[in-house]
C-alpha cells in the first residue's frame, strides 16, 4: 500500500470509528507503529485528528468540516470519490479535484510543490499515479462533470479501446495538461457549460 493511501485508510477509520489507538492502526495496516506516527503527522496538521494518550481521534466536527472541504479545490463542484483527482503537497498537504479536468488545471497551477498525484482508473476503479495514467478527451461519453472532459486510465491499452467505442483522442499525462490548457483557451476558461 502506498503511504498515501495508507493516510486514506486511516482517514477512514477515524471518520468511522472517531478514535483508535496507534497500536491498532499498525496492525490493521501491517505497518510499524514508527509508520503510522509518520503517515497521521499531515493528518495531525490539517487539524483533521488530535493526539491522545496512546492514539488519535477525529478533531471536532466543525474543524473538519473546515479542513475536509468535500468541494474541489479548483471548480468547487462537490467532490464524487470515483473520478477525484489527488494531489498530494510537498509540505504534506493534500486537495481534491472533481475530476481530471480540474485536476490537471490545478496540477499544472501547483508544479513544483505537488509530491505525488492519484486518481482513479475510469473503468476498474484503481488508484493509479497520475503520471503514468492516460487521459481522454473529447469522447461522446458524457460523465457529467466538467468540460471539456478529461477521464483518466491506468493502461493505455484500455483508453485505446475506450476511444474505439466511444470515439475521443488518448494523450499521456504530459501531453494532457498542455492540451487541456489549449482547449480552455477556446471556451472562455468556463469548465462548466
Ligand atoms: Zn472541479
Ligand atoms: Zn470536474
Amino acid at each position: 500500500m502506498l503511504p498515501v493511501e495508507r493516510v486514506e485508510r486511516i482517514r477512514q477509520i477515524l471518520l468511522t470509528k472517531k478514535n483508535v489507538k496507534i497500536s491498532e492502526l499498525s496492525s490493521r495496516l501491517n505497518v510499524s507503529e514508527m509508520t503510522v506516527h509518520r503517515d497521521i503527522k499531515p493528518l495531525i496538521e490539517d487539524g483533521f485528528v488530535i493526539k491522545t494518550f496512546g492514539g488519535v481521534s477525529l478533531a471536532t466536527s466543525t474543524k473538519v468540516e473546515h479542513h475536509e472541504s468535500n468541494n474541489c479545490i479548483y471548480c468547487h463542484r462537490p467532490i464524487l470519490e470515483k473520478t477525484a483527482y489527488k494531489l498530494i503537497l510537498k509540505n504534506q498537504r493534500t486537495e481534491t479535484a472533481c475530476c481530471a479536468h480540474c485536476g490537471l488545471l490545478r496540477h499544472e497551477q501547483l508544479g513544483e510543490e505537488v509530491a505525488q498525484a492519484i486518481c482513479y482508473d475510469f473503468l476498474r476503479q484503481t488508484t493509479i499515479s497520475v503520471s503514468l495514467a492516460y487521459f481522454v478527451m473529447d469522447t461522446s461519453l458524457n460523465i457529467g462533470c466538467c468540460q471539456p472532459q478529461v477521464l483518466s486510465f491506468e493502461w493505455e491499452e484500455h483508453a485505446n479501446q475506450f476511444v474505439k467505442g466511444f470515439g475521443g483522442t488518448v494523450y499521456p499525462f504530459q501531453d494532457a495538461v498542455v492540451v487541456l490548457q489549449e482547449k480552455m483557451k477556446h471556451s472562455n476558461n468556463s469548465c462548466h457549460t
